[in-house]
């Protein structure tokens, strides 16, 4: 190991806990006057929560055309690769034995609420990647929530994105006020079944707390990356990656795994400069975040960096190597791949189709990240027919007998009698 750093970032503090739980508590009993409250103490918004129309047409007339063309573009793909994900999961009937039929379909949620964060930053390409997704799923009212920045609103670039995807209603309104009033149907909304898209700790809180009642996407920690690069790795390129991903705050973590030394050292002597040419409060933030979160790993061999990776199982894996077939059959932990040199985490976050709604802080051991699969329900049915009754009947009394449960072996042996009532079951 080159140079160390702490693990995983801290969980939300206590201090967190209880501002939102208070808060959520205030939002539940205070409805749409207490979000509006917190939106004037919060964020200095005075202004109208659901955004009007107008306002959406006056954004949309403040972007840029090219903007607007990159826009469409990244909107395209991420609908396209949501609406392949949507095709892949089937509706199917079997029939499991003859007269015992089962199914399964999946229904989307009634409502889903997207959050689009926007405090440090505009995360215009996040409104693309939950509304899109909850579009390509068929929920048939999607709310969406971003902060009002700088005093005239939610950033216009962001209203023109949330507008584009296909949100039914707007709300301006950030943090846990904005995740509550679409939890709790406030300003005329419907109640979000399933709460989705990233935030910072107050928002990641509130929706942790609002979850049971209320499905959530996934309780995002700070972002992070792992490259994996051999010999054949470009370390300026590699050292821009990581300073990139760093670029988002000081708590996101960033690991470059190699098996060449030579590689592992001249991307560490780079990364300063390299910071440096991202200017301003984004090169401090990427030091910073390299300084504290930034880990280089030397491995051995090829497979000790795929053991290192999954050990890991970071939210963004990329791969600055060959036998790229190899590595993505062999790596299993991880919220997006990315496969090769010439593509770059970049695209993921903005434009190349994949969502970049990812697990992180290691959830990548057991879930991958925002699809269409999180807006549907994937529901199962049953029938069965004479055919089926007497063994089904015969097994279910058995096996419900066996456990003390009488109640259930008398309605299984009901469905034989009403069936065949000379038939004995035991
Ligand atoms: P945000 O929209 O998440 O939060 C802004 C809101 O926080 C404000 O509207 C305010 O109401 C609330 N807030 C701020 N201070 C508060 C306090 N003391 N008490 C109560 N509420 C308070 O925007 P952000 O802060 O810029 O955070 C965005 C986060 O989203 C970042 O951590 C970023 O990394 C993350 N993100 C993740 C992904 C991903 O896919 N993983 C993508 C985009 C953004």
């Amino acid at each position: 190991m080159i140079k160390s750093a702490p693990g995983l970032p801290p969980a939300a503090t206590g201090d967190i806990r209880d501002t939102v739980e208070i808060m959520l508590a205030r939002l539940r009993s205070g409805g749409d006057t207490a979000a509006r409250d917190y939106a004037r103490r919060l964020d200095g918004w005075t202004g109208p929560i659901v955004t009007p129309r107008s306002t959406i047409e006056a954004a949309a007339a403040q972007v840029p055309s090219d903007l607007k063309e990159a826009l469409a573009y990244a909107h395209a793909n991420i609908s396209a690769f949501a609406r392949a994900q949507r095709a892949s999961l089937q509706d199917f009937e079997t029939e499991l034995r003859p007269g015992l039929i089962a199914g399964q379909r999946s229904i989307p949620v009634s409502a889903a609420g997207c959050y689009v964060p926007g405090g440090r930053y505009a995360h215009i390409a996040s409104a693309l990647m939950t509304i899109a997704t909850a579009k390509a799923a068929g929920v048939p009212h999607i709310t969406a929530a971003a902060p009002p920045r700088d005093g005239p609103g939610i950033d216009a670039a962001t209203l023109y994105a949330m507008d584009l995807a296909g949100a039914d209603t707007i709300l301006t309104l950030g943090g846990v006020q904005g995740i509550a009033a679409m939890a709790f149907g406030l300003f005329g909304t419907p109640a979000a079944a399933i709460l989705a898209g990233p935030g910072n700790a107050y928002v990641a809180e509130a929706k942790r707390q609002l979850f049971g009642p209320t499905g959530i996407d996934t309780v995002a920690g700070p972002t992070d990356l792992l490259i994996v690069a051999d010999a054949t790795a470009d370390p300026g390129l590699v050292a821009l990656d990581l300073a990139g991903q760093a670029e988002h705050g000081p708590t996101s973590p960033c690991w470059l795994v190699t098996d060449h030394e030579p590689l592992a050292r001249r991307v560490r002597d780079l990364i300063p400069d390299t910071c440096a040419r991202l200017g301003g409060t984004n090169a401090d933030t990427a030091r910073a975040a390299w300084d504290a979160m930034g880990e280089i790993i030397l491995c051995d061999s090829r497979e000790e960096m795929a053991q290192e990776a999954d050990r890991i199982a970071p939210e963004h894996l990329h791969l600055h190597a060959t036998a790229l077939d190899w590595w993505q059959t062999r790596l299993t932990a991880y919220g997006s791949l990315f496969l090769g040199a010439e593509t770059t985490v970049a695209f993921g976050d903005k434009a190349s189709g994949p969502n970049h709604v990812l697990p992180t802080s290691g959830a990548a051991r057991y879930t991958g990240g925002l699809s269409v699969h999180k807006f549907l329900k994937t529901v199962t049915w049953q029938r069965a027919t004479d055919a089926a009754l007497p063994a089904l009947a015969r097994a279910t009394s058995r096996i419900s007998r066996a456990e003390g449960m009488t109640g259930h072996a008398l309605s299984a042996e009901a469905r034989l009698h009403a069936h065949s009532p000379t038939t004995a079951l035991r």
